[in-house]
């Protein structure tokens, strides 16, 4: 075995501690949504308990993960349904393009959009 163009080893360990650190990212903002608004879906109303509460889940209104302010402006609490629902909206528009809302920045849903910033800064 010579050196390859691509160590998918090491893709495979970048890509588990991008997973891990989306993870960590979105457990921290998930447990400040449900401490701040009401476990209810905010399209279909249906109210969720601890025993249900996994399939409510955090809707970034602007659709940055990394916007995250913590008076929960950019987020959304939905049910796995509604966020489904939400999302397929959003890929039409953005593949599509209706209407005029063009400060939509359509990349910023890539789940590697924030690689890049990682591995230039290592925080943590
Ligand atoms: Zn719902
Ligand atoms: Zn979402």
């Amino acid at each position: 075995m010579t050196a390859k163009k691509t160590d998918p080893d090491k893709l495979e360990r970048i890509l588990a501690e991008q997973r891990a650190y989306n993870a960590t990212r979105e457990k921290g903002y998930r447990e400040q949504a449900l401490k701040l608004y009401p476990w209810v879906c905010g399209r279909c109303s249906r109210e969720f308990s601890h025993a249900n509460v996994r399939e409510l889940t955090v809707h970034h209104v602007d659709h940055n993960h990394d916007n995250n302010p913590s008076d929960g402006s950019n987020w959304e609490l939905l049910c796995i349904y509604c966020h489904d629902e939400e999302h397929s909206k959003y890929v039409n528009f953005v593949r599509y393009g209706s209407g005029s809302e063009s400060e939509v920045a359509p990349a910023t849903h890539n789940p590697f959009a924030d690689l890049k910033d990682k591995m230039d800064k290592k925080k943590k």
